[in-house]
């Protein structure tokens, strides 16, 4: 920097001031998530998921929010791969879990059996402690372990280390249910769906969005939803946001839908409102 010839030095100065703004704005994310953590500015809506069969909420996926001071309520799509690349996804993803198993034991509480599914980063499937922050947060709330799902998604079993299996392993013989997200966008080597005794399939939403518009998309929505049978496990539709894609849906006997026109993701009061209807949304009636 000291004997740069004017030119040179206005030119580093333009990058060093670029990079500098960048990385003032990825660090204050990044210090912002660790106070957001310690002074509690995380909150989870819930979105329900639906039984195409009965039309019954019976259960809902923890969706983390951050309620900045001055930005406001920030999407996960803003902060997550922040708090990937720098670790805090760790505690706050075991944050979201204890919280979510809390909120899913204060439904059972109040005599609905709902279950919670929770999003798993690629960092915490690949750590040692795990399982023991899984058996905390289900012990500390006292929720039954059948009503807890984790989410994956495929790519995060392309590392399929013995950490990760035997962490999926061990999640399972606890009874917690396994689901693989946004099926359908990823890995296409299956071979783990059997391997990992996965439980539900999460059909991705751009196929759910135009299933009832785009040829290709109700084929391979429908596929999946065979494939699921065949190998006994739950096929879930993610991203419905009409009448006309829930009802075709039920005719390719999907067994779970969430989306918009089911209810958006918000405070779990409105989860419960829904469940303690018969058939709030009227499917197949
Ligand atoms: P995801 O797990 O696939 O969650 C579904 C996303 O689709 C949510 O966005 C949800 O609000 C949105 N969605 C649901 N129904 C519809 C619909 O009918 N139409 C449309 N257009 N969108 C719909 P959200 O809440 O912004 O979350 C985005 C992603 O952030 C999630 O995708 C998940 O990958 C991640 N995420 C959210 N919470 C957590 C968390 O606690 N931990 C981790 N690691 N990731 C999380
Ligand atoms: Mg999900
Ligand atoms: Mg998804
Ligand atoms: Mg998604």
């Amino acid at each position: 920097l000291h004997h740069a010839k004017a030119a040179g030095r206005d030119t580093h100065r333009f990058y060093a001031e670029a990079m500098n703004a960048e990385a003032v704005a990825h660090l204050s994310t990044r210090s912002g998530l660790r106070r957001a953590l310690d002074r509690g500015e995380f909150l989870i809506h819930y979105q329900p998921q639906v039984s195409l069969e009965s039309g019954a909420v019976t259960g809902a996926e923890a969706l983390v929010r951050w309620n900045h001071p001055e930005k406001g309520m920030v999407p996960p799509g803003d902060f997550i791969p922040i708090a990937e690349d720098s670790g805090l996804i760790v505690p706050i993803g075991a944050w979201v879990l204890t919280e979510a198993c809390r909120q899913a034991a204060a439904w059972h509480a109040r005599g609905l059996s709902l279950s919670v599914a929770v999003n798993l980063s690629a960092l915490q499937l690949q750590r040692n402690d795990l399982v023991a922050t899984v058996t905390r947060a289900l012990a500390d709330s006292g929720l039954d372990p059948l009503l807890l799902e984790l989410e994956l998604t495929e790519s995060m079993l392309i590392q399929n280390t013995d950490l990760v299996m035997d962490n999926l392993r061990r999640i399972k013989a606890m009874g917690v249910q396994v689901s693989i997200d946004d099926f359908g966008t990823g890995y296409s080597n299956l071979s783990y769906i059997g391997r990992l005794a996965v439980d539900k399939l999460k059909i991705d939403r751009s196929f759910v969005a135009d299933l009832t518009s785009n040829h290709d998309s109700a084929k391979i929505t429908a596929a999946v939803i065979q494939m699921a049978h065949s190998l006994n496990l739950t096929a879930v539709a993610e991203g419905v946001e009409d009448a006309e894609t829930l009802e075709a849906l039920r005719a390719l006997r999907c067994d779970v839908a969430q989306g918009y026109y089911l209810g958006r993701p918000g405070p779990a009061e409105a989860v419960e409102r829904a469940a303690r209807q018969v058939n709030p949304f009227k499917v197949g009636a």
